[in-house]
């Protein structure tokens, strides 16, 4: 007799990349709570990978994850991975019958939208698992009611956000940068900083206005590290140093060590590092790590693609 091995499970694989805001403006807050921002998103070759598999129906959702900081990441229906695929099934009509696996490439809580990647990756690939063909403004729709960063990691590239940062318009960036990140475990949540902004800066922040980064998309268009560098921007920097006044170091030491910009990347706590290459970003890594000023360190190049199945 025979045996057959079971035919595995139709299972699609996607991939989604991190950010980093090389210009972060923030406004006034306003009436609702939030504050207008204009943001230049810059897509990073550090990826989210999200597994989708097809299970029997009936049988729900679940979720693994794995990657060096797995143990940080809510595994029920906090997971922005979870929701995006509730989301879309509702959306579709159907019920959220799938199996997820997120391989973690971005760093967790440090500002570079990993949870947000997660989100994007698991649209696309439960929009291909279950065959529903949603154009990619459909699903741009839904991430935009998962989170303010959710549609730019469908998107990729270089984009400037508006809005809540989620009205996007594709900009053009030339060539390839480098860059080197300083993580730490102990997170900075996103409204504590804009707490700490609001008693900073209060109703008296000047309103944002996109005009303000010209020499920062000339820098990206002429792809010009060191023009790029100088015009590297974030209005909450001041209030993540408040917050955590031992990142100063490590962005004196990235400046010590001839990073062409450095700053607090987003609502902290990551400190980025703009390296004029592979080999200089890996040796502010290397500096970081000897003078203890980082928990771990990631070296990385700029723009990538948005999400995209494998
Ligand atoms: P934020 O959008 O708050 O700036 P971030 O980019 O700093 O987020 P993420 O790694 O995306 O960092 O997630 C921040 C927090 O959100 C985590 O500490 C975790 O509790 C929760 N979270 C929800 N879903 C995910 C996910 N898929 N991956 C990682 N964290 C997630």
């Amino acid at each position: 007799m025979t045996s057959l091995a079971a035919a595995p499970s139709p299972s699609v694989r996607v991939r989604a990349p991190g950010k980093i805001n090389l210009s972060l403006r923030v406004g006034p807050v306003e009436e609702d709570g939030y504050h207008p921002l204009v943001t230049v998103f810059q897509a990073v070759a550090l990826h989210e990978e999200v597994t989708a598999t097809e299970v029997a129906d009936g049988v729900g959702l679940s979720l693994t994850v794995d990657g060096p900081q797995a143990d940080r990441v809510p595994l029920d229906a906090s997971n922005l991975a979870w929701r995006a695929a509730e989301v879309l099934a509702e959306h579709v009509g159907t019920s959220p019958d799938v199996a997820l696996h997120l391989s973690k490439g971005v760093p967790v809580a440090g500002g570079m939208a990993g949870g947000s990647a997660d989100a994007a990756a698991t649209l696309v690939a439960c929009d291909a698992l279950w065959g529903a063909g949603l154009s990619r403004a459909e699903l741009s729709g839904l991430a935009a009611r998962l989170g303010s960063d959710v549609p730019f990691a469908l998107l990729g590239h270089t984009a400037v956000g508006t809005g809540r940062g989620h009205l996007l318009t594709p900009a053009m960036s030339r060539g390839e940068f480098h860059w080197a990140f300083a993580t730490r475990d102990e997170g900075l949540s996103t409204p504590a900083v804009y707490g700490r902004f609001d008693e900073m800066y209060g109703t008296t922040a000047p309103p944002v206005d996109v005009a303000d980064d010209n020499g920062l998309m000339q820098a990206l268009r002429a792809g010009d590290p060191t023009a790029l560098g100088a015009a590297l921007h974030n209005d909450l920097e001041p209030a993540a140093l408040e917050l955590r006044p031992e990142l100063e170091r490590t962005l004196e030491i990235a400046r010590n060590g001839g990073a062409l910009g450095a700053m607090v990347s987003g609502s902290g706590p990551t400190v980025a590092a703009l390296a004029r290459s592979r080999q200089h970003a890996l040796a502010i890594a290397a500096t970081w790590t000897a003078e203890d000023a980082a928990d771990a360190v990631w070296c990385t190049t700029a723009p990538a693609a948005g999400a995209r199945v494998l």
